[in-house]
């Protein structure tokens, strides 16, 4: 019999590409994908602890499912509650003690054990399971092929882990090591997905361009060569990757910006800060020049580049002078997007005891005022596409009836007019207005008429 079950992710797209793998897990124990959690034999919380408020967004949500679970027992079903993810495997035992109805709490390289897990919890006799281990076996050895198709629009995991312990990131102890997957298993779920109708993949990784897989000559492969591959197969007309690291930006990554059509003009490169001090408390292990070098590289290699970054503002120790650094950092490279945070203590991490840390009005401020220019500068680089044509994959409806959206190559988001029949299509879209986030347009050969 056809079951329930229910995931909700929170935080990175790393976290949605895990959910879609466990509903692949899931498939062949009977169980389909259902939109809301109270039509659930299975509910599982995929969790984030990148920042206190992340985490608290998951008890909260948990409030809500102790009822729906407390009702379907009552009208004499049962539901499986589980946690996962990094809040899961950060906190393990304190899930259960903080919320006892909780069945199952796995960690982010526990889900292909997903059908042990859940027989475990049917024989446990009410005692909830726990499985925060690294185990020695790489999950994505015993991942099955994509149960459903993923849309035009998919995610794939090419890297995992981090060995680089930035003060501030809870991502070295909850998600481990760095671990690069195999050159042929990577090019063997693309192909897949381009055959069931993904025409742009983004490939994912902590710190994806320190991507170093063995590639089928038994040599190491790095993320250009992977990319270069990739391109190969046909149908595959756009290509993303998502993190990378400053310190891994290598000649074959800018090469592959340079040569690869299909590999979009985009690239998410965090820099925390404009400050070399803070940079230095971070353990990052670049400097403010170093960045810039490699912006000048990257943009030498593909002048129309989009930038994107992360920054973090009130890192202990972080003066008026470093925030006034940082504000000009981001001046200079003028940004197209950003994800910009107060930092935020998270247990365990050296940043988190650290004397010096910065008083939370003087952090909103910062934020305040580095949000403020970022949006200036995100509204600059969306304006600058009013009146140009860019290609869109159109991959979902719109807000509006009528309306498609879409991504430009820049990452943007484009609503056009158009008809449903038209989703999965790359078109060309006459960009006619701008806000600090989204572009609107019409379809060229509409607009022509
Ligand atoms: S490189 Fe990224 S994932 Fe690794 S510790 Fe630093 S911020 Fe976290």
């Amino acid at each position: 019999m056809a079951k329930g079950v229910y995931i909700k992710t929170f935080g990175c797209q790393m976290n949605v590409y895990d959910s879609a793998r466990m509903t692949d897990v899931l498939a062949p124990l009977g169980f389909t994908a259902v939109d809301t959690a109270k039509d659930a034999e299975l509910v599982i919380l995929n969790t984030c602890h990148i920042r206190v408020k992340a985490a608290e967004k998951v008890y909260s949500e948990l409030g809500t499912i102790r009822r729906l679970k407390a009702a379907k027992a009552k009208s004499g079903g049962r539901m499986i509650v589980a946690v996962a993810g990094c809040t899961a495997q950060a906190e393990g035992a304190e899930v259960i003690e903080r919320a006892p109805f909780v069945d199952l709490v796995f960690g982010p390289q526990s889900y292909h054990r997903l059908p042990e897990l859940i027989a475990r919890v049917l024989r446990a006799d009410g005692t909830a399971v726990l499985d925060t281990s690294f185990p020695t076996e790489p999950k994505f050895d015993f991942l099955p092929t994509a149960a459903a198709p993923r849309g035009f629009a998919a995610f794939l995991t090419v890297q995992e882990g981090c060995d680089k312990f930035c003060s501030f990131c809870v991502v070295p102890y909850t998600r481990g090591a760095e671990y690069s997957r195999p050159v042929a298993q990577i090019l063997a779920e693309a192909r897949g997905l381009v055959r069931d109708g993904v025409r742009e993949i983004t490939l994912l990784g902590q710190n994806v361009n320190a991507y170093h897989g063995e590639g089928p000559d038994g040599r190491e492969w790095r993320l250009g060569k992977l990319i270069r591959h990739l391109a190969e197969i046909p149908g595959l007309d756009r290509i993303r990757y998502t993190t990378s690291h400053p310190r891994d930006v290598d000649d074959e990554q800018v090469a592959a910006h340079r040569d690869v059509p299909q590999l979009m003009p985009f690239l998410h490169l965090p820099v925390q800060s404009g400050s070399d001090r803070v940079l230095a408390a971070m353990n990052r292990h670049h400097t403010v020049a170093d960045y810039r070098r490699i912006v000048d590289r990257l943009r030498c290699a593909r002048a129309d580049l989009a930038l994107s970054t992360d920054l973090i503002v009130g890192h202990p120790g972080e003066s008026e002078e470093d925030h006034r650094a940082t504000l000009g950092l981001v001046n200079e490279v003028r940004f197209a997007q950003a994800f910009s945070f107060k930092y935020s203590p998270r247990p365990g991490t050296p940043a988190a005891s650290g004397a010096s840390q910065v008083h939370d009005d003087a952090k909103s401020r910062r934020l305040g005022e580095l949000q403020q220019l970022l949006a200036n500068h995100h509204r600059e680089f969306n304006e600058a596409c009013v009146g140009r044509t860019l290609p869109v994959l159109l991959q979902k409806p719109g807000r509006h009836l009528g309306q498609l959206a879409g991504r430009s190559p820049y990452l943007q988001s484009v609503h056009v007019a158009a008809v449903a029949a038209r989703l999965g299509e790359i078109v060309p879209a006459v960009i006619t207005a701008a806000t600090a986030n989204s572009l609107s347009g019409s379809l060229a050969e509409t607009a022509a008429e």
